[in-house]
């Protein structure tokens, strides 16, 4: 018997799970899965939470039912890859013979106050804590910090939902920088309708508990403060001594296992990816196909088939700007746009599409199928 953990059960984790059982189950793997908790946070939808909108609860035992998958809960507080041990909630040590580590990210908390006044997208509570205080403002100012991706949606969410508040977005770029220009001209009309105030070459150096400090002094005020500024990994990885890249995701080969550890896979946002036109960065879209890939070179390896190696490509940024507004940026796999981009109501159903393909996926790889869309990503670039 080969016992498989994974660490976990996000996007990613929770991919690789039902695969690496699917393809090991008949061959005597058996795959515990930890989780912090027992609900599945749909991380792709945390800005729609914080906006206020109660989204259905989906249980991870459900998720995975039928599949033979043991499921753990509570949080991972350290590892030793020496010992081939984690330990859970700070006491319950599991032995593993193959580790998938599937942790995701943090929120870099680097900058002053961040940790202390801001609220990030770490997990499901944060998000709700945040819609929580914007329901208490009859008037007031929303602060989103970051002009990426994460930090538009957020943005038109927050504005759509709050007529009531000012909202303004900080940005050391131009929001949406990584979009076409015609995109992001469509981003920027979007946000100047919803009202958004979007302050581009802002550079926070402090969030303050009533607001945020620029590095040229100007304070702006913030009844609520959004930290979309960057994340990183957690210690955890380089604490068990894993190799770690500058922002602590596990360094991994093609295969996808640490190159110090090679017992070890990572995968999703906690894994620094190289691919030919670099580092992967963090997204589902990318996220899953390393999970899938990590479970299939996991079981090739115990079966003693030819490992290969991981390929990806992008081939989108799908954008929602608020629920009645969406612009989708179709890409090269290098993730650079290309020039077709996709608006209004068919956008709406495209990010939807999106932001709901998780959850039939499972469903597909617990009857032991790849959807199609998937294996194109990957497959197609092999
Ligand atoms: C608002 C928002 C919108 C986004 N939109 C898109 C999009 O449209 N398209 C796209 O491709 N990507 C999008 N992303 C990015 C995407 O959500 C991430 O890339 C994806 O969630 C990565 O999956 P993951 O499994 O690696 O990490 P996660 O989904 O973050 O899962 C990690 C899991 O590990 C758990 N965990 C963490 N620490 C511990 C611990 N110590 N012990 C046990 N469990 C732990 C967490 O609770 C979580 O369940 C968006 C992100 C945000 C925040």
């Amino acid at each position: 018997m080969t016992n498989i953990l994974i660490l976990g059960a996000g996007y990613t984790g929770i991919a690789a799970a039902i695969r690496v059982a699917t393809r090991t189950r008949r061959h005597g793997g058996k795959v515990t899965l930890v989780s912090a908790a027992p609900r599945f946070t749909e991380r792709l939808r945390l800005h729609q939470t914080a906006a206020g909108e109660r989204l259905r609860d989906h249980a991870i035992a459900d998720i995975i039912a039928g599949t033979g998958i043991d499921l753990v809960l509570g949080r991972v507080t350290a590892l030793d890859p020496a010992r081939h041990e984690v330990v859970v909630n700070g006491g319950r040590v599991i032995g593993y013979d193959k580790l998938i580590y599937a942790l995701g990210t943090v929120t870099d908390l680097s900058t002053p106050g961040v940790a202390e006044h801001a609220y990030a997208y770490d997990d499901h509570d944060q998000a709700v804590r945040l819609a929580r205080r914007l329901g208490e403002l009859d008037r007031g100012t929303v602060v989103v910090a970051g002009g990426g991706l994460t930090g538009v949606e957020s943005a038109t969410e927050l504005a759509e939902a709050h007529p009531n508040l000012r909202v303004v977005l900080l940005s050391r770029g131009r929001p949406g920088s990584m979009m076409g220009e015609q995109a992001r001209a469509y981003v920027d009309k979007a946000m100047a309708r919803l009202g958004i105030q979007v302050r581009r070459g802002a550079d926070v150096v402090k969030v303050l508990p009533d607001a945020v400090e620029l590095s040229d002094g100007e304070l702006i005020d913030s009844d609520a403060t959004l930290w979309t500024a960057g994340t990183r990994g957690l210690p955890l990885a380089a604490e068990a001594g894993l190799t770690v890249d500058e922002q602590e995701r596990i360094v991994v080969d093609s295969a996808l296992r640490s190159v110090s550890h090679p017992d070890v896979y990572a995968v999703g946002d906690a894994a620094a990816v190289r691919q030919p036109y670099g580092v992967m960065h963090g997204t589902c879209q990318g996220g899953i196909p390393t999970g899938l890939h990590a479970a299939d070179a996991l079981a090739d390896g115990l079966l003693g088939r030819r490992v290969k190696a991981f390929r990806f490509g992008y081939v989108h940024q799908p954008l929602s700007l608020g629920r009645k507004d969406a612009v989708i940026q179709f890409t090269h796999p290098d993730d650079t746009p290309r020039r077709w981009y996709l608006t209004g109501r068919w956008a709406i159903a495209y990010k939807e599409t999106v932001s709901s393909s998780p959850l039939p996926t499972y469903r597909l790889l617990k009857r032991g199928l790849v959807p199609v869309g998937l294996f194109r990503l990957t497959a197609g670039l092999k």
